[in-house]
């Protein structure tokens, strides 16, 4: 197995593939002012095994096109939006957020949970704004300073990994830049770290270690994702995923 497939092993499983919550997704959500006569088409780009497609999808009057890269994820997806019913409202689709075949303004709603930073923040709200309608909305969760200044250690750390880390402020300022209107911000509670993300995977490791015969390459996966646990364990006053909510103005 390659490093990349043992990575989709290691989180095909579980419930969500980065922080998040119910409550999170909800609340995204209830900026977004939903009064359409007609049924919304939504895009959930990055979707992963689909946590909060299934909530999009039970609280919308719609249909949403979940995206992703693995067809692993998608099929987790399928398999859940079965046994819930709500296969006829979600449509998994393999493909990458780099190279989307939809429509120009074809999209009334693009949610992304945890995954612009694969294209890159800025350079998918640009690509990304040409699917959605005038009018119509972005919500995406997005690594964020939760304070103005921080240790150096978590600050070099991140510059590193993901330069594009800003404060809410500098990420507003670019949804702006952009040609769109913020219509909310909320930085995602500890728990939807720490219980929903990280407590869930540390139970993984044990299993996942013998599966792959404790493997060097196996092994190294958890020990980053351990590095990573420790870092937000220490450092969790200052950085979260923060959720943006932007509609986009009329003319854009
Ligand atoms: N939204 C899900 C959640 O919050 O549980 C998944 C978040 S996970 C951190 C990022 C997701 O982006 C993964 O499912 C990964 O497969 C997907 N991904 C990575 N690169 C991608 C690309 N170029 N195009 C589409 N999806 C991609």
């Amino acid at each position: 197995m390659t490093e990349l497939e043992l990575l989709i092993d290691f989180h095909k499983d579980a419930e969500r593939q980065g922080p998040g919550s119910t409550a999170d997704t909800l609340r995204a959500l209830s900026f977004i002012d939903l009064n359409r006569n007609s049924p919304l088409k939504v895009a959930d780009i990055g979707c992963g095994s689909g946590a909060q497609t299934i909530i999009l999808a039970q609280n919308i009057a719609g249909r949403i096109t979940a995206v992703d890269l693995f067809p692993e994820f998608l099929d987790r997806l399928r398999q859940k939006s079965a046994g819930l019913g709500l296969q006829d409202k979600i449509t998994p689709l393999k493909a990458s957020m780099e190279d989307l075949s939809f429509g120009r303004e074809e999209y009334d709603i693009i949610w992304s949970e945890g995954a612009i930073y694969n294209i890159g923040f800025e350079k998918g709200i640009k690509y990304w704004k040409s699917f959605l309608k005038p009018g119509g909305y972005l919500a995406l969760s997005e690594l964020t300073w939760i304070t103005n200044s921080r240790p150096r250690e978590i600050e070099e750390h991140w510059n590193r990994e993901y330069p594009e880390i800003d404060t809410a402020s500098g990420k507003i300022r670019i949804l702006e830049e952009n040609g769109f209107s913020p219509a909310g911000y909320f930085p995602l509670p500890r728990s939807s770290w720490i219980d929903n993300y990280y407590e869930p995977m540390e139970e993984r490791f044990e299993d996942f270690l013998i599966r792959h015969g404790n493997s060097e390459a196996a092994m190294r996966i958890v020990d980053a994702e351990k590095e990573e646990i420790r870092k937000y364990r220490k450092y969790k006053n200052y950085f979260s995923y923060g959720f943006y909510v932007a509609k986009k103005l009329p003319g854009e």
